[in-house]
């Protein structure tokens, strides 16, 4: 049985104090987190005073991003090192806005994968389509190879630690989410190809987030989609209630 996930990428926003008072505001409305697994991701200089409020809340405390190695000469990089110091439980990589603006491709984002499981991270791996991608066809092509290349080498076990976002980069950040039917096809296809990949038993156990504007007015109706287990949130995980509201989707 998969159990719902659902996380909030906050990006290049929240100081320190505002990450903390979101995260004891939404502790309080979430009380015992009946409604799944829910993890917030702080840029990496409010980690520390989200870690000091986080413990005991059943939020678990996520990274954006993380170096591929673990010290030495990388300016401006973060290693899994300091992250397991700050008591970081999950890092996002391979998000769409890594791999265009930053250039990261699937060998490095699975550098990155290796050394995250290595060190015991949970990880979000995004995969997704642009636009242009769409349109000319490629959707299956570009999440297999995403898939195929993010993934080469990892044990099957190691799957366990591992949740796919299914970000269609057209969606982000852009009002326009992709059809529950559609999403629930891209995720079926993931199914397949970690099928593919691993075991039908992988396939069948594998978490896979839809994220892509998702918001609380279209939250259940993405959620009641067989494939589709949870969301990796951007914007509408800005806000208490916006976030409060896509994790109680159940309700809303
Ligand atoms: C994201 O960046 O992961 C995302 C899904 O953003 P938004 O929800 O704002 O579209």
């Amino acid at each position: 049985m998969r159990k719902t996930f659902i996380a909030g990428n906050w990006k290049m926003n929240m100081l320190p104090s505002e990450a903390a008072a979101f995260i004891g505001d939404l502790a309080a409305k979430t009380g015992d987190f009946k409604y799944g697994k829910v993890m917030v991701a702080p840029p990496f200089t409010s980690l520390p005073a989200a870690a000091a409020v986080i413990k005991g809340t059943g939020i678990l405390l996520g990274a954006q991003n993380m170096s591929d190695e673990e010290s030495g000469a990388h300016t401006g990089e973060v290693s899994p090192l300091m992250l397991k110091d700050l008591g970081v439980d999950a890092v996002i990589l391979g998000h769409s806005e890594r791999r265009l603006i930053y250039g990261e491709n699937d060998a490095f984002i699975n550098r990155k994968v290796k050394l995250a499981l290595k060190h015991g991270f949970e990880v979000i791996l995004c995969v997704g389509e642009t636009l242009e991608e769409r349109e000319s066809g490629k959707v299956e092509t570009v999440v297999e190879e995403q898939l195929a290349g993010g993934l080469s080498g990892i044990a099957e076990e190691s799957l366990a630690s591992i949740t796919i976002a299914y970000e269609p980069v057209w969606a982000i950040g852009t009002g326009k989410t992709a059809t529950p039917e559609d999403a629930d096809s891209v995720h079926a296809f993931i199914r397949k190809i970690i099928e593919k990949l691993f075991s039908s038993s992988a396939a069948a156990e594998i978490v896979i987030q839809y994220g892509g504007s998702v918001k609380p007015e279209n939250s259940a109706e993405l959620m009641a989609k067989e494939n589709i287990d949870g969301a990796l949130v951007g914007g509408a995980s800005l806000k208490v209630d916006s976030f409060y509201g896509i994790i109680n989707f159940a309700k809303a």
